[in-house]
């Protein structure tokens, strides 16, 4: 687990987690009938938990959203998941305040 990302300094991580779950159930859950999950039912907890991470991952300092801009720039990836400063506003989270 990344020691020192943003996402950790921030304690945002349990939000990547709780989106990338929501994206597994959905995806994977209707797979198997005895479940009773429809597609449409997987489909719509995946995107939300895609969702919820886009729009949930925020900078505490600046509001910036980590992975919406991420998503439009793949760049932003690294900084998230191995710095210590929001790309945007280029608050450090290592430091205390
Ligand atoms: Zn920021």
């Amino acid at each position: 687990m990344a020691a020192s990302s943003m996402l950790s300094l921030t304690s945002q991580y349990w939000k990547l987690l709780a989106g990338l779950a929501g994206l597994l159930v959905g995806s994977i859950v209707p797979l198997f009938a005895a479940s009773g999950m429809s597609w449409t039912v997987g489909t719509v907890i995946a995107c939300v938990g895609y969702a919820f991470t886009l729009l949930a991952v925020r900078c505490p300092s600046c509001g910036s959203r980590w992975f919406w801009q991420a998503s439009l720039d793949a760049s932003l990836y690294r900084p998230i998941f191995r710095g210590t400063a929001c790309p945007a506003c280029q608050h450090d989270f290592a430091t205390p305040r």
